[in-house]
């Protein structure tokens, strides 16, 4: 099958034709559709210092997808082929005291796929049944391919929060936040305020329902004639940037919410003291997804009609057209990103 591979520790990709993969009794075998391209993906294919030290080639990349499942293993019950599917891609041990105790998000074990493993950008995947997930007889393949990254994004704006009625902040609007944005106005949130630096993604997130989409510069007056200067409720910190993780903890109000799912380049300081303890904040740090309430939240959603995810997908490509696809997602400007390989 053709496969876009990391074959060796050096920046790039290669799309080769590699063996289909086989699977285990608890496996089955899917026939990928549509896969969403990641931030995660583009350090991979530049293998910098976080990607050297964590991934060992050669391996097939990607890990957000939709399909057909073609193949199912003999211990597989609830999981059939014809069905239309997308996976959770962190594969968990199941058996640790996290797994145990619904945390499975955490779990120490975890295998990621396209990172740890073969993943998705390849014509067919082997996934455990138990990470698979059904898709709605509605639900588009590329929307299916992209419910990673949008799982990122329920978890961050509907994890601990109480949405319904209050002022949220999203700093950044990458495809996460943009998506969140979405997922708050759905939710009845009563003031989404957006902020990034790039206009097309401020524009992005209008479009997804952001009451105002400003850039850095103008959230404070923004927050301030929204909430009567009190600061707003939650704050969905979804750039990863210092300088609006600072801003995240400045404009929340006393007593609120900060929901952490950038991730800084490097370490960073904080003044624990007057950021997070004095205003007697809860700062929550987001992982992956959790399993499986955040799919279930998820499907819920889109099956209610009021949030729709389709106008975060700006760009399509082939397999063949993965420098275009890495390019598209560095130049800052891109929504979400697709590979079209069925
Ligand atoms: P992204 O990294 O493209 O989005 C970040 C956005 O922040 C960009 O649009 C950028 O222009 C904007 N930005 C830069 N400076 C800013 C500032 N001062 N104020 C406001 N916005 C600013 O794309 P993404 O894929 O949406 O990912 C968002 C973040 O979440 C990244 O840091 C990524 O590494 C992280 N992430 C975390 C998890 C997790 O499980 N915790 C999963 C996926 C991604
Ligand atoms: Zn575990």
């Amino acid at each position: 099958m053709r496969a876009l591979v990391k074959s060796s520790a050096s920046p790039g990709f290669t799309l080769a034709d590699v063996p289909t993969p086989t699977i285990r009794d608890d496996e089955v075998l899917i026939q990928v559709q549509r896969a969403g391209v990641c931030g995660t993906d583009v350090h991979i294919y530049e293998w910098d210092d976080w990607a050297s030290n964590r991934c060992r080639p050669s391996f097939t990349v990607g890990h957000e997808f939709a399909g057909d499942v073609v193949q199912v293993g003999s211990l597989v019950r609830d999981v059939a082929v014809g069905d239309r599917v997308t996976a959770e891609g962190h594969i968990v041990c199941g058996r640790c005291h996290l797994c145990r105790t619904g945390n499975a998000h955490v779990c120490p074990n975890t295998k990621i796929i396209g990172v740890d493993r073969d993943g998705c950008f390849a014509e067919y995947i082997a996934m455990p049944a138990t990470n698979v997930w059904h898709l709605d007889a509605n639900i588009p393949y590329e929307i299916g391919g992209i419910h990673d990254p949008m799982g990122n994004a329920f978890h961050t704006a509907l994890h601990g929060t109480e949405i319904p009625g209050a002022t949220v902040l999203v700093t950044g609007c990458g495809p996460i936040g943009i998506f969140a944005v979405g997922i708050c106005a759905a939710a009845g949130a009563s003031r989404v305020i957006a902020s990034d630096i790039n206009p097309r993604r401020l524009e992005l997130a209008r479009s997804m329902g952001a009451h105002d989409a400003v850039y850095p510069r103008d959230v404070e007056a923004a927050v301030r004639s929204a909430t009567d200067g009190l600061g707003v409720d939650v704050v969905l910190e979804m750039s990863g940037v210092p300088a609006a993780i600072h801003q995240a903890f400045k404009e929340v109000r006393l007593g609120g919410r900060v929901q952490m799912l950038g991730i800084p380049a490097r370490p960073m300081e904080v003044n624990f003291a007057s950021e997070i303890i004095f205003k007697g904040i809860t700062v929550y740090g987001v992982i992956g997804r959790r399993m499986y309430d955040t799919w279930i939240q998820m499907s819920q959603f889109l099956r209610s009609g009021s949030f729709d995810p389709t106008p975060v997908i700006t760009h399509r490509f082939p397999l063949e057209g993965f420098e275009e696809a890495i390019h598209a997602i560095k130049s800052g400007d891109a929504g979400k990103v697709v590979f079209e390989i069925g």
